[in-house]
C-alpha cells in the first residue's frame, strides 16, 4: 500500500505495479492535489543544485529584507524548525552543494529516461509535456560569467541582445539584465496531468487493486508488517511506502523515524494566455529573485518563494501579492494576471535537499520522500530505485553507487 496520490506516490505505485506487486494507493484528497497540483512545471535536469550553498546565509540576509525577496522566515518555538535549520546552514558550503548537485543530476538522468518510458512503452499523454527550453537569466555579469563556467557543448551563452531577441516576452525584463544562460534540452509539463494521466493507466494494471480515499491517521508495527490506521477503517499490508510528501514526517515519528523534513513554502499564479498577450517560449528562470514563467499548455505558470513559515498552506495574501506585483512589473504581457489562479504549496525539503529512498528501518515500512523543490523532476527516477530496493533487485545501473538512503541524507 503506498500512502500518497502525490507524483511521488503515483510512479511509485506505478513502479512497483509493473514489477509484481499487487499495490493500492491511499490519499485524504484524491489524485495530485497537494503539492504536485500546481508547482513550477519544470522538468530540470540540469538545474539541481540545492539551496544550501556557500553564500546563501549571506544572501538570505538580504532577501529578508527585500518586502518581495524570494525568502520568507517566521521564527517558531519549533524544534523541527530549528534542527532543521541548524542542519540546512552546516551544508552551506561548496563540497556538500557539489556533492549532492551531483548525485542529483545522476537521479534527474535517470528520471528523465524513466519519464520517456512512461511517454513512449506506456502512452503516458496529455499532461502538455514540451522540450521547451530553458533561459537562466542573470542580473549581473558576474553571475552570469560564474554560470557560464560550467555549461557544456548543447548549452548558448546569451547577451542581453541575445535574450530579447529570442525572447519577446523580455521587453520590459530584458534591460535590467546582464544576459542569460539557454539549455535546449530542458522540458516543462503539467504535474497534475502527468498525475492524472498516469492514475488512467494504473486504474487498467492488472496488478492495481485501487485507489482508497481516506485519512491516515496513524502507522503501527505489527511484528513485520505496518498497519495503517485510516479514518474510515484499518488497512493491512506486506509492505506500506510512505509518500505522503510533507506529512510523511508525523506520519512516522511515532514509530521512532525521525524524518528530517520541513515544509518550504512556496506560490505559483496560474493565468490564462490570450492571443494578445507574450508569453515566453522557453521556460524563464530569474536566478536573482528566483522566480520562473513557464508556458504549459495554453497557461502560464509564475512559482517562486520560499517560506519557512510552517506546516501551512493558507495562502498568505501579502506574498501573493508580492508575487503579481513581480510578474507585472518584469513580464507584463506574458498572460492575463487578472484572471490568474493563486496557489500554494509545501516543499517536502530535506536539510541537503536530497530525497529519501529505501527502508525506514522499521519492518514493512519503505520511504519515498523528501523530494524538495524536484519532485516532479525526481519522481519516475525515485519510484523505479524504491521498486528495485523492494524487489531486492541491484541498483539500477545509471545509480550504481549512489544512496539516497535515510542515513546517507
Ligand atoms: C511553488 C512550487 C514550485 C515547484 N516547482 C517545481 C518544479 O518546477 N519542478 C519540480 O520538479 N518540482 C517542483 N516543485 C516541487 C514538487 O511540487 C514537489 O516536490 C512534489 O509535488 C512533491 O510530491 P509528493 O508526491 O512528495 O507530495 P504531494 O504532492 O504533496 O503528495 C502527498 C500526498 O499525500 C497525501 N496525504 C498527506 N497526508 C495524508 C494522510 N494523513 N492521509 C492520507 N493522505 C495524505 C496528500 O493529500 C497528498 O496528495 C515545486 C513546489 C512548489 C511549492
Amino acid at each position: 500500500m503506498v500512502l500518497g496520490a502525490g507524483v511521488v506516490g503515483i510512479t511509485t505505485a506505478w513502479a512497483l505495479a509493473e514489477s509484481g506487486w499487487r499495490v493500492s494507493l491511499l490519499d485524504a484528497r484524491g489524485v495530485g492535489q497537494g503539492t504536485s497540483l500546481r508547482n513550477g512545471g519544470q522538468l530540470s535536469y540540469r538545474y539541481v543544485a540545492p539551496l544550501a550553498d556557500a553564500g546563501v546565509p549571506a544572501k538570505a540576509l538580504r532577501w529578508l529584507l527585500d518586502p518581495d525577496g524570494p525568502l520568507r522566515w517566521r521564527p517558531q518555538a519549533d524544534p523541527v524548525q530549528w534542527s532543521w535549520l541548524g542542519r540546512f546552514l552546516a551544508l552551506c558550503n561548496g563540497a556538500d552543494n557539489r556533492a549532492t548537485a551531483s548525485r542529483l543530476a545522476r537521479l534527474g538522468q535517470f528520471s528523465r529516461q524513466c519519464l520517456h518510458e512512461l511517454m513512449d512503452r506506456h502512452a503516458v499523454s496529455h499532461f502538455a509535456w514540451e522540450q521547451a527550453g530553458k533561459l537562466v537569466l542573470y542580473r549581473s555579469s558576474a553571475s552570469q560569467r560564474r554560470a557560464a563556467a560550467s555549461i557544456d557543448g548543447s548549452q548558448q551563452e546569451w547577451s542581453r541582445e541575445q535574450c530579447m531577441a529570442q525572447e519577446p516576452a523580455l521587453a520590459q525584463l530584458g534591460p535590467r539584465i546582464a544576459g542569460g544562460i539557454y539549455s535546449e534540452d530542458e522540458a516543462v509539463a503539467d504535474c497534475h496531468a502527468f498525475c492524472v494521466s498516469l492514475m488512467d493507466r494504473l486504474q487498467g494494471h492488472p496488478n492495481f487493486q485501487g485507489l482508497v480515499l481516506d485519512t491516515v491517521l496513524a502507522l503501527r508495527s505489527d511484528g513485520p508488517r505496518v498497519s495503517v490506521q485510516g479514518r474510515a477503517q484499518a488497512y493491512g499490508a506486506d509492505a506500506v511506502v510512505l509518500a505522503a510528501g510533507i506529512a510523511s514526517r508525523a506520519l512516522a515519528l511515532p514509530l521512532g523515524v525521525k524524518l528530517p523534513l520541513y515544509p518550504l513554502k512556496g506560490y505559483s499564479l496560474d493565468a490564462p494566455i490570450e492571443a494578445q498577450h507574450t508569453a515566453p517560449r522557453a521556460s524563464i528562470t530569474d536566478f536573482e529573485r528566483k522566480v520562473l514563467y513557464a508556458r504549459i499548455g495554453s497557461r502560464l505558470r509564475v512559482a517562486a518563494m520560499v517560506d519557512l513559515v510552517g506546516q501551512n498552506e493558507a495562502i498568505d495574501q501579502g506574498r501573493l501579492q508580492s508575487l503579481l506585483r513581480v510578474a507585472q512589473t518584469d513580464m507584463p504581457q506574458a498572460g492575463d494576471y487578472a484572471h490568474a489562479q493563486p496557489w500554494a504549496g509545501l516543499r517536502p525539503a530535506t536539510p541537503s535537499g536530497a530525497p529519501i529512498i529505501g527502508p525506514s528501518g522499521v519492518p514493512g515500512l519503505w520511504l519515498n520522500l523528501g523530494q524538495g523543490a524536484l519532485g516532479f523532476t525526481l519522481a519516475t527516477g525515485s519510484a523505479q530505485l524504491l521498486a528495485a530496493q523492494m524487489n531486492g533487485q541491484d541498483t539500477p545501473a545509471m545509480l550504481q553507487g549512489l544512496s539516497f538512503s535515510l542515513e546517507a541524507v
